[in-house]
């Protein structure tokens, strides 16, 4: 038995998780987000990652950037590693790849300001 308050939503549903003959049953949500939410963390924790990427426009030294979908909560530092390694050399705008196919996971790290290509200038 193990309990898990749901992130789905602001309500935070407590849920109860028992393993049964039959399966893993979910009590406690209120709504089957909440059921669905409880086995994927179970079986394969998924996660977004927001954060941000050094540039190379001295006047914005960091860009918000986030993965396009989720990625396996196992393999967030492998990813905040790979980010973490990337400078931004061009103006990106909103939406603008910066890292492809971030650790071969199929999800892309995209942009999430127009900082640089509103106000940056060119290295
Ligand atoms: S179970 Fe449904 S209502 Fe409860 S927190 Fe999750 S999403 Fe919200």
């Amino acid at each position: 038995m193990e309990q898990l308050v749901c992130i789905v939503c602001p309500r935070g549903c407590t849920m109860t998780l028992k393993d049964t003959p039959d399966g893993l049953t979910v009590t406690g949500n209120a709504c089957p987000r909440g059921k669905a939410f409880a086995i994927a963390e179970t079986t394969q924790p998924m996660r977004t990652l927001c954060t941000t990427a050094a540039t190379a426009f001295p006047a914005f030294p960091v860009l918000p950037v986030r993965v396009r979908g989720e990625i396996p909560k196992e393999r967030m530092f492998d990813v905040m590693a790979a980010i973490n390694a990337v400078v931004v050399d061009f103006p990106a705008a909103r939406g603008d790849v910066i890292l492809e196919n971030v650790c071969g996971l199929g999800v892309d790290v995209i942009a999430t300001s127009n900082l640089l290509s509103e106000e940056g200038e060119r290295p």
